[in-house]
């Protein structure tokens, strides 16, 4: 098939869902809540509501081997995993993963590989049940994670107009990595930014942070994989609202000011688009809104910021701080060009206002 004409993911995705036939109900004792359209799918079973995802990390699309350590590899390759389930609110149980290989790797990299996995799954109470081995002219790393709701799930789809909007953590550190890593090479860019780097190769899953905001009264939540200018749009299409970020609010990783004072582009637009963030981005009607950040705040160390609400008005703006807004742009797309395989660091395309700004 020639990928490159499948045009763009959210497309694909859509097609499938077109050519979905009205099935059966499930066997007795099982209801689909949520298929397609959320970070997991949602089951009620007797024993509550299960949450079931998959994701694949591709050599050469997610990760060059050149690029990184096996160890940190197996570990993102659960952890990405991990982040969809706390971007339920859930708790993940049970892990399969089917991993394929080229004849020449080593036997001594895909047990590291194991290891970080393991480790991973270990650090979360995650137990590997079950997988496939095959071989590949590439790495594949496939994996599917089973869990459940510790209080009730959180979908994207249930914001309201006038929620708070709030991130944990920082955003734009994983994309600085990336960039540091494919512009100086491993060895380099782990001596001059190591917490970059880091943030990049070993992501961590906010599995408390998730589960708190559940608890708390949050309405809505989705984690960072493409960006928060692509994950905002999601959240706010299947939520059926629009949004408005203060520019000065959003919390920028250290390395992303460096990074962007040495080449010279908006760091507040690098940290938009960046990708591969696996923070949470949260949605808390007003009313909840505080006590919501500061318990999330107190139990885990993870500080909450609020970077902007939710509008009636189906439209998503940054505001800056002399009061101009700018179109939010566009996120992360898988059919699109690749930053990880791309020989040379690239940045998106700046939308007009933002070049002028
Ligand atoms: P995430 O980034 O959280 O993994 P996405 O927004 O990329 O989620 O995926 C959107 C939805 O599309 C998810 O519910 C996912 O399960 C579903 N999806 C993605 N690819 C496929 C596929 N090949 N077949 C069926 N569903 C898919
Ligand atoms: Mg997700």
């Amino acid at each position: 098939m020639d990928w490159t004409r499948l045009g763009q993911e959210f497309a694909f995705i859509g097609r499938i869902v077109d050519r979905l036939k009205p099935s059966q109900p499930p066997a007795e004792g099982f209801h689909l809540v949520q298929g397609i359209g959320d970070d997991t799918a949602v089951i009620q079973t007797a024993a509550g509501e299960m949450l079931w995802t998959s994701d694949m990390l591709i050599e050469g699309v997610h990760f060059r081997l050149d690029l990184g350590d096996p160890y940190r590899l197996g570990w993102k390759a659960l952890a990405v995993n991990l982040s969809d389930i706390a971007a339920m609110g859930g708790q993940p149980i049970f892990a399969l993963w089917s991993c394929a290989f080229p004849p020449e790797c080593l036997l001594g990299w895909a047990d590291r590989l194991v290891e970080g996995f393991l480790a991973c799954a270990q650090q979360y109470g995650v137990q590997l049940i079950g997988g496939d081995t095959n071989r590949a002219s590439m790495v594949v790393l496939d994996i599917g994670v089973l869990g459940r709701a510790t209080c009730r799930p959180l979908f994207r789809s249930t914001a309201h107009a006038g929620d708070r909007l709030f991130l944990t953590g920082s955003i734009g550190g994983s994309r600085a990595g990336l960039e540091r890593l494919l512009q100086d090479g491993w060895q380099k860019a782990e001596a001059d930014d190591p917490a970059a780097v880091e943030t990049h190769l070993k992501p961590i899953p906010r599995l408390r942070e998730g589960q708190l905001a559940a608890e708390q009264g949050a309405s809505a939540l989705i984690d960072l994989s493409d960006g928060l200018a692509g994950d905002l749009l999601k959240l706010c299409e299947a939520s059926g609202c629009g949004a408005i970020l203060w520019q000065h609010a959003l919390p920028l990783h250290p390395s992303v000011t460096r990074l962007a004072q040495e080449k010279g582009f908006d760091p507040h637009l690098f940290a938009l688009v960046g990708g591969e963030d696996y923070e949470l981005l949260i949605a808390v009607p007003p009313d909840w809104a505080s006590e919501c950040q500061q318990r999330i705040e107190a139990e885990t160390g993870t500080t909450l910021t609020e970077i902007g609400f939710l509008t009636e008005e189906r439209t998503l703006w940054v505001k800056d701080p002399s009061g101009q807004h700018l179109p939010l742009p566009a996120g992360w797309d898988h059919f699109g060009s690749s930053p990880s395989a791309s020989a040379t660091p690239s940045l998106p395309r700046l939308p007009t206002q933002w070049q002028q700004g």
